[in-house]
């Protein structure tokens, strides 16, 4: 199992490390992933470019920042102790009170002195004579660990549009993904708003309340949906927390492990009246309920969903008192759940308000950013402060924008550049012994990342058990995969690469990006299933040395 090393450029103390494994990122993936291995006895790092544990809850500090996700079936499921300690104070909990929860977790377990802070990873390259991955970092450092594990996340890559001029604003600008720590004070001051997105969404609704004046630029409007959130008393938490196995039980068996599951019922077996009495009755529940509990023909059949949608568009029209912002606020050029459904507590009463203006930039497009805010091409709107919410370069960006370097000296961004290309999504051929631990199927995050972490723990137990030193997946079980993906990929409105107004499941957000499928869209029983298969015979479809 040893690795003979190579000589490589050294830390600035004059030597290189050696790990067994290396993770890349602190979020809810890469801390579990350190706590698998250090239990395992491994000696790991996690390299990670924030200052602080969270990921996606360490960046997105944007006013209004919260799950989607039902707090209790987001948490880690592998500590009973843990999910006894941590009360959840709200059904759908903000940005702090997550990013105290995973600082709670990386101290209770130890997880702090493992990992270094303050370190972007360049790019990485593998070593072929010795099966280890050499590390480089942005401070020109080098690591190096027979394993590599990136952790990176599928939201962690922030997108910025490339407007002409952005640097010449003379105000402040943000972007939401790199909110600061100390919230700039937009009281009384006119802010823009680029961007409506599930982001967008929640920052709208809150920052209305506070700002002189707020325009808000979108390009598509899109079916938000009440989150109906509330605070947890303490007999609803004493409850929680005595049902967590049947939580956890429920997550394992739903399509995309939330506590909502499809409606399998045929949508047109009802009448009209049945079916708009379900809907009704999901409408008034928290969450996804009426996405991913709605009838499964919504994300199948045009005409099962364009009735959704209508359902949906006249209840946006119900909330905006303006009928020509309401009709611009009404989705009209793509299914419901073509793109992620954000979920809001107050958007469409935002545009009720005097100190709120909407700008349709499809209508009228963004031209530039000026020194004094944004130029359309109908006229030029005047701000102290620009925030960017568009967003990210989904699933893959994160894991194409480092420079790795497979065997041969190939690069995953050129190997990835048609899309991305993957056996379980955990492994793509020419790139040994490293993990992709990039949750890049149709989940509620954390239930398919613990899955994920806790098969790459075990493929590492397993090969240092055997005496393995490299794993590798075969050409022939990736290409496989690759297809079975895509074949899947066609069922639904939500990975169909040919739906109007294609969103980031596509890659349709990002100019130049190969538009595909980027999630996986079986369920998440499935995708288990799968992986355990594989696993259960020895790993087929990788080569092990
Ligand atoms: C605003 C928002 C709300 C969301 N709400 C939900 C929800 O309700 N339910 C849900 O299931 N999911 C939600 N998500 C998705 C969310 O990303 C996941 O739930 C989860 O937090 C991902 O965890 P992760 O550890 O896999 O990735 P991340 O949390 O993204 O962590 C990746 C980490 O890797 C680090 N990193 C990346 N590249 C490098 C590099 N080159 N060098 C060093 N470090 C690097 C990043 O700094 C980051 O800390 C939401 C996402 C956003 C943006």
């Amino acid at each position: 199992m040893e690795n003979s090393l190579q000589p490589t450029p050294t830390t600035s103390a004059g030597s290189t490390e050696h790990y067994d494994v290396i993770i890349i990122g602190a979020g809810v993936t890469g801390l579990y992933q350190l706590y698998r291995l250090r239990q395992m006895g491994l000696k790991v790092r996690v390299l990670e470019e924030g200052t602080g544990v969270g990921g996606t809850w360490y960046w997105n500090r944007y006013p209004g920042a919260r799950f989607d996700s039902e707090s209790y079936t987001y948490g880690y499921s592998f500590s009973k102790e843990l999910l006894q300690e941590w009360d959840w104070k709200e059904h759908f909990s903000g940005q702090p009170e997550t990013e105290r929860y995973l600082n709670f977790v990386a101290d209770k377990f130890g997880l702090r002195d493992y990992i270094q802070f303050n370190t972007r990873v360049l790019g990485a390259t593998f070593d072929e004579g010795a099966n280890c991955w050499d590390i480089r970092t942005a401070d020109g450092s080098h690591v190096r660990a027979q394993f590599l594990v990136a952790a990176v996340g599928i939201l962690s890559a922030h997108y910025m549009p490339d407007f002409k001029g952005v640097e010449t604003f003379k105000g402040e600008s943000f972007h939401t993904a790199r909110w600061p720590k100390k919230s700039p004070d937009l009281a009384g001051k006119r802010v823009g708003v680029i961007g409506t997105g599930a982001t967008a969404v929640q920052l709208i609704t809150e920052i209305a309340k506070e700002v002189g004046h707020l325009t808000v630029f979108q390009r598509t409007a899109n079916y938000c949906a009440p989150l109906r959130n509330g605070t947890i008393d303490a007999e609803t938490q004493k409850k929680i927390k005595a049902s967590y196995p049947e939580i956890f039980r429920r997550t394992r068996e739903t399509t995309a492990a939330f506590i909502h599951d499809f409606d399998a019922r045929a949508f047109f077996a009802l009448t009209a009246e049945e079916r708009n009495a379900r809907f009704e009755e999901l409408w008034a529940q928290p969450g996804f309920a009426k996405w991913l509990g709605n009838f499964r023909e919504i994300m199948t059949d045009p005409k099962a969903n364009e009735i959704y949608a209508e359902f949906v568009r006249n209840k946006i029209r119900e909330r905006v008192k303006d009928p020509v912002v309401a009709e611009k606020l009404v989705p009209k050029d793509h299914p419901f759940g073509a793109k992620r459904i954000p979920l809001e507590s107050g958007y469409y009463e935002a545009f009720n308000r005097d100190n709120v203006t909407l700008v349709d930039i499809k209508a009228d497009p963004i031209e530039r950013i000026t020194a004094k805010g944004v130029k359309t091409r109908g006229g030029e709107y005047e701000f102290d402060v620009i925030i960017y919410a568009t967003g990210f370069d989904a699933v893959t960006g994160a894991v194409t924008r480092l420079d790795i370097r497979g065997e041969g000296g190939q690069s995953i961004k050129d190997r990835w550049a048609k899309g991305p290309r993957s056996f379980l999504g955990i492994q793509t051929a020419g790139f040994p012994n490293l993990f992709l631990a990039v949750p890049a199927s149709f989940c509620n995050v954390p239930r398919c990342s613990e899955m994920i972490v806790e098969w790459i723990g075990d493929c590492i137990g397993y090969m240092r058990e055997k005496g393995y030193a490299r794993i590798a997946v075969t050409p022939e079980a990736e290409e496989k995969w690759v297809k079975h993906s895509a074949e899947l990929a066609t069922h639904s409105f939500l990975t169909r690469t040919d739906t109007p107004g294609g969103s980031w499941f596509v890659g349709a957000n990002i100019p130049g990006k190969a538009h595909v499928p980027l999630l996986y869209a079986n369920s998440a029983p499935n995708y288990r299933k799968e992986c355990a298969e594989v696993a259960g015979k020895g790993y087929e479809g990788f080569t092990l040395k």
